[in-house]
């Protein structure tokens, strides 16, 4: 928490240099309460994968949920908050590109422990300062330029990594994206079933500890592969199915040139982050596709409508590419945009509101699901969420009219 401070002051420049409009009457002394918040979501506080609505408690260890407030940021992959962005852009350290995480807002008054989930006024008139922390599986990101899963269990996550030199490896971490120590390894097993895209022949490997990570030489095949991984954590425990397809070779997140000459230099211009990036040659295994990044919600029906196709259409495209941990970007955002056409029922006929309402809580419920199942990288329960996903999406857009029509009361 403490090096959250600087990072919040970070955060809290980056939101200053908004534009926004040009004050003609602001009074000076009013504080700046400009500020959009991500909304309160309830979650356990041992447990931060359960999630509820107020009122509710934890299924595992019964406590009452608490509201925390979560926001997505831009943030370099391999080091988390170091930098936050409202936006996709380029590492400014390392030069690579930005990957969404998402963190906890809490606001607290100097000297004081006690964590708010809202902003506020301190007993001495002063507002509440904010802080910014990496939240418990926050970050999915994959570190080392492969595909990154979680665990059924909540608490394993692995990235598995296809290199050039034909080797598959497959690097462990905790909830928070830290790597796995050794020592917590020696229980771990792995086999991986590759599939020959020519032949349509498995072979199966069983994978050998090297260090912190585990491997197997299962050779250069032709692109994409695709194979499963089955995974025990415990010597007793069960396997868990991990769906890997590789549509190039793992490369791992390249150091700028530039990062590193800035040590000796002295303190990097303000424009120094941008001539860097625009050395570093583009590199497709890493870029940011333009399409996930979220757009606002737009005004009218028609326009939701069509931006909810699309997201349910990107879903699909991220699943048959096999980009499963990314499936909660479209996925969330299609739930935001159904939540926003939850807002404009009213202006439906009673039949239609009776296929919209359920169909909007359906494709809620399942966009959690491809989220859950996304992170975990089991290919036919992310196939079956995505079939309901579908199903809700139609229903959806059948319910509300394509084109603005009014509706007579
Ligand atoms: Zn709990
Ligand atoms: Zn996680």
């Amino acid at each position: 928490m403490r090096a959250a401070g600087s990072v919040a002051l970070i955060f809290a420049i980056a939101l200053s240099v908004n534009p926004v409009a040009a004050p003609q009457t602001a009074k000076p002394a009013a504080p700046p309460q400009t500020e959009k918040l991500p909304p309160l979501s309830y979650a356990c506080p041992m447990h931060p994968e359960q999630f509820g609505n107020t009122g509710d408690i934890c299924p595992i260890c019964k406590m009452d949920l608490a509201p925390v407030r979560l926001d997505s940021v831009w943030t370099c992959a391999t080091k988390p908050l170091a930098v936050i962005k409202d936006a996709a852009g380029r590492c400014p350290i390392d030069g690579t590109a930005l990957v969404q995480m998402t963190v906890a807002l809490t606001w607290t008054c100097a000297g004081g422990t006690e964590e708010s989930a809202s902003p506020g006024v301190c007993p001495d008139g002063s507002p509440k300062e904010k802080h910014t922390a990496l939240r418990a599986h926050g970050n999915h990101n994959p570190q080392h330029g492969g595909l990154f899963f979680m665990a059924a269990d909540n608490t394993h996550h692995l990235e598995g990594a296809y290199l050039s030199s034909g080797v598959f490896r497959m690097y462990f971490y905790d909830e928070f994206t830290k790597p796995q120590k050794v020592a917590g390894m020696r229980s771990v097993k792995a086999t991986v079933n590759v599939k020959d895209s020519r032949t349509g022949k498995d072979t199966l490997y069983s994978l050998v500890r090297s260090g912190a990570y585990l491997q197997a030489t299962i050779g250069k095949r032709p692109l994409p592969l695709e194979m499963f991984a089955k995974v025990t954590f415990t010597p007793d425990g069960k396997d868990n199915r991990f769906d890997f397809t590789f549509p190039a070779y793992s490369k791992e997140p390249h150091t700028a040139p530039a990062a590193t000459m800035t040590n000796a230099a002295p303190a990097p211009s303000p424009s120094a982050p941008a001539a860097a990036a625009t050395l570093i040659a583009p590199d497709s295994s890493l870029g940011i596709d333009p399409a996930l990044v979220p757009l606002p919600i737009p005004d009218t029906v028609p326009e939701i409508l069509a931006q909810l196709k699309a997201r349910t259409e990107q879903v699909g495209s991220l699943i048959d590419k096999g980009i499963f941990a990314a499936i909660y970007v479209p996925a969330f955002q299609a739930k935001d945009l159904a939540l926003a056409l939850d807002e404009h029922r009213s202006e439906l006929t009673p039949e239609r509101r009776r296929i919209a309402e359920p169909a909007i809580s359906r494709l809620v419920r399942s966009a959690y699901l491809l989220d859950a199942f996304g992170d975990i990288g089991n290919k036919q329960q992310i196939s079956d969420a995505y079939a309901k996903f579908v199903e809700a999406s139609k229903d959806i857009q059948s319910a509300f009219p394509q084109s603005a029509v009014r509706n007579p009361q």
